[in-house]
């Protein structure tokens, strides 16, 4: 049998650690191509110890002579900085995970669809920001893209083997977050560490946040209507604590197909690291009679403010995605660094788009890389200024 040749950029990350998690329980079905870190130099060195892959990749510079010391017994190629991060996505694989948090991750997936791969899509800010780009070049190559996100990847197995003109609309679940039960007043004081818990999932820290903010839903609303074709109207978004149902696809004739899983990221990785195929996978199955109730609200917009500036994203077209997810990622950063509270994100993300997607008429925009680039770096010098702006 051959072997299923996997890159994972983002290994040492939430996602990419689960998908290292499951190819270890099945090791002779995989062969692994490239690792590749941000930051954390420990564990992108123990991955490559035990998978072995052709080359890793170390985001920053400075940590070439550590990797270079720590593998200098193996014939694993070593690269560092974003140079080699991109280079290493053009290594011929079957499917490329792309694992990386934040705008960081569209470079590497689109060249990994450049050169034929399959594409394991956790990175949805690739969509926010790149939908049409993304999309041209998996077509165009004749790739692949298989959502990775539980929400996404629920949808698109409710919809194998359907005719996706008989999709009426689609619905989102969110957990509703850290912050599903606090009031408006505590919310507008939460720290950091606080939106840094997940009740149900179990996460990288700044997709927890956005959780709590339910930013991640807003982004996921705008991913769902990228990958699926849909129209903004058909997708909604319903909190339902319990986690267990991930989306719900309604179809014209009045039926709806919903699916259901623990809320383990690894039932969704496993299912794209083995598409078209499914496998028996060593986690844990649900059992209704121990979980039998299931329960949906209505999101509450005014502590959440986050899902309607998705809708107005939508609405505005053409580049504004990336503006919102620059916008996203830079107030983040300024809440992360305390510059701003935390209900402060999504006035930076409002005050960027409008500013922004106005000026720059980003609807009439041309999606090509270039533009994408440009706009996120001046969306994010702006929402940069807005926040010292908020401090001074
Ligand atoms: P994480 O923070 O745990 O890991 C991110 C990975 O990217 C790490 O390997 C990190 O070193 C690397 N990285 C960070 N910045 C980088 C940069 N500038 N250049 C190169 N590499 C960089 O994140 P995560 O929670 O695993 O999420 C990864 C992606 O998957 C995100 O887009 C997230 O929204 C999405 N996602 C995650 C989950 C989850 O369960 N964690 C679920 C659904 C979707
Ligand atoms: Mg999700």
């Amino acid at each position: 049998m051959n072997k299923k040749r996997i890159s994972i950029f983002g290994a040492t990350g939430s996602v990419g650690q689960n998908t290292l998690d499951l190819i270890s329980r099945d090791r002779d079905s995989y062969e692994i191509v490239v690792l590749t870190a941000g930051s954390n130099i420990d564990l992108l060195i123990k991955a490559a110890l035990e998978f072995k892959p052709q080359a890793v990749v170390a985001a920053t510079n400075d940590q070439f002579e550590e990797l270079k010391n720590a593998l200098r017994n193996t014939q694993i190629n070593i690269g560092t900085g974003r140079e080699a991060l991109l280079e290493s996505a053009s290594r011929k694989c079957d499917l490329a995970f792309s694992a990386i948090v934040g705008a960081a991750g569209l470079e590497p997936g689109l060249i990994a669809l450049e050169n034929g791969a399959d594409l394991a899509l956790a990175n949805k800010e690739s969509m926010v920001a790149a939908g049409d780009l993304v999309k041209q070049k998996a077509s165009k190559n004749k790739c692949k893209l298989i959502p990775v996100d539980s929400e996404h990847s629920a949808i698109f197995q409710a919809l194998h083997g359907e005719n996706v003109n008989s999709i009426e609309r689609v619905i989102l679940t969110a957990s509703g977050g850290a912050f599903r039960d606090w009031t408006i007043e505590e919310i507008a004081k939460a720290t950091p560490e606080q939106a840094s818990t997940h009740p149900n999932w179990n996460m990288g820290q700044r997709i927890t946040i956005d959780s709590a903010s339910m930013f991640n839903k807003a982004l996921e609303v705008i991913e769902a209507k990228e990958l699926f074709n849909l129209a903004s109207k058909q997708i909604e978004v319903l909190v339902h604590p319990q986690s267990i149902v991930h989306a719900i696809v309604g179809f014209c004739d009045g039926g709806m197909l919903a699916h259901l899983g623990p809320p383990d990221m690894r039932h969704a990785i496993g299912y794209a690291l083995n598409y078209p195929n499914r496998k028996t996978l060593p986690l844990e199955k649900l059992d209704f009679t121990k979980s039998s109730t299931l329960t949906f609200v209505e999101p509450d917009e005014e502590r959440f403010p986050a899902i309607s500036l998705a809708y107005d994203v939508m609405d505005l077209g053409g580049i504004s995605g990336a503006v919102f997810n620059a916008a996203k990622e830079t107030a983040l950063d300024g809440f992360l660094a305390k510059q701003i509270g935390f209900l402060e994100m999504s006035i930076i993300v409002e005050k960027t788009i409008a500013e922004i997607c106005h000026l720059k008429n980003c609807h009439k925009t041309e999606m090509c890389l270039s533009n994408i680039l440009d706009i996120d770096k001046l969306s994010r010098n702006f929402a940069t200024e807005l926040i010292q702006m908020q401090g001074s």
